[in-house]
């Protein structure tokens, strides 16, 4: 288990398991949190991700 860093909300330790980081990197300087933290704050730090609300589907132009 390697440590990766503090969570930037509440400080907890943030480690690496087996190669899957226990909490989310987010924005482009890379703010840390735990899984806690990212949820409570929902990628409030800016991400620019795509939004999930719908799938897939409709988003670009289908075979017909
Ligand atoms: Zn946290």
């Amino acid at each position: 288990m390697e440590w990766v860093g503090k969570c930037t909300v509440c400080t907890k330790d943030v480690y690496c398991r087996d190669g899957f980081l226990d909490g989310v990197v987010a924005g482009h300087p890379g703010v840390l949190y735990c899984h806690d933290c990212y949820e409570k704050h929902g990628g409030h730090a800016g991400d620019a991700g795509v939004p999930d609300s719908h799938g897939p589907e409709g988003l670009g132009p289908k075979d017909h």
